[in-house]
């Protein structure tokens, strides 16, 4: 397929959502919380909130590393709030939220890379809120095995952890992280809880070619990935890379078909879609292909 720069369907923003909007920022301060809606100035956030939905980031909202394709604050983080689980646990509720995405920034400055804040948090979550999924998208905790482990320990249902992008561009976009540690991240997780549901993802429009996307989703079906998302990058701010392309939707749909040929179960491809997008549709949909 050749490929061909497009022009980026607006986004729809639904006007009779504001009510909705407001109530989600309303208990997002109540709570004092982070999100990476926010933080990242994610294009689907009038949609998310206005659905009464959120992707909590915790531990902050400055990252240690710098990554170049991210509109998250880099720098010195502050020291983490222990009543962030609580408040965390608190907003789930208050929200109703039958399917919560919990991430961080990253925080190599902590000894165990914010671990057991993630797993404090898991456990809030779950007391006040039994019946509501949790999802987390980690950082690599610095390939810790160790570290990774006690995340298991915790059980959330979902864990995602983003390639963000391909191996070849991988030192431009990541230089702090690294392909083939994201890789070991995600097999590791497979391997300790067959039945967790593990995600990861790229976005797409910042100089890779279809190859390069090609051999992403066979790396990913190596490591038993279940749920793979493809996006397109747009600069959240003039400070970090510029697009290369904007991606037509044909070309989502004919990765979404060599994915399917390729045996990954479930694949969520088009230009709004980001990790924790419909997160809850998306998950609900790989446990019905999973029980067929
Ligand atoms: S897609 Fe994810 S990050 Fe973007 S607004 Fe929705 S929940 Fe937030």
């Amino acid at each position: 397929m050749r490929q061909q720069t497009h022009a980026v369907p607006a986004v729809r923003i639904d006007l009779s959502n504001a009510e909705q909007v407001k109530k989600t920022r309303t208990i997002l301060a109540d709570y004092g919380l982070n999100t990476i809606c926010d933080s990242g100035s994610c294009p689907n956030i009038h949609e998310c909130y206005g659905s009464l939905t959120a992707t909590f980031m915790v531990m902050g909202d400055v990252c240690t590393r710098g990554c170049r394709f991210c509109g998250v604050k880099k720098g010195l983080p502050r020291k983490l709030n222990d009543s962030e689980p609580e408040m965390v646990a608190g907003a789930v509720r208050e929200l109703n939220l039958a399917h919560v995405v919990i991430t961080s920034v990253t925080r190599d400055d902590l000894d165990d890379c914010g671990v057991s804040h993630f797993v404090e948090t898991i456990k809030k979550v779950r007391e006040l809120n039994p019946g509501t999924v949790i999802e987390v998208l980690i950082p690599d905790f610095g390939g810790d095995e160790g570290l990774i482990e006690t995340l298991m320990q915790a059980r959330p249902d979902v864990i995602g952890h983003n390639l963000e992008t391909t191996a070849k561009l991988h030192h431009l976009i990541r230089p702090e992280a690294s392909y083939s540690r994201s890789l070991k991240v995600l097999a590791q997780v497979k391997k300790s809880n067959p039945e967790i549901c593990v995600k990861s993802g790229i976005m797409l429009g910042l100089g890779e070619n279809e190859n390069d996307v090609i051999e992403v989703m066979m790396d990913l079906k190596e490591v038993k990935c279940d749920i793979i998302t493809l996006g397109q990058y747009l600069r959240p701010t003039g400070k970090q890379v510029e697009v290369k392309r904007y991606v037509a939707q044909e070309e989502y749909e004919s990765y979404r078909i060599t994915a399917e040929r390729m045996g990954i179960p479930l694949i969520a491809a088009g230009t709004y879609v980001r990790s924790s997008y419909k997160a809850n549709e998306y998950y609900k949909q790989f446990i019905k292909k999973r029980k067929c």
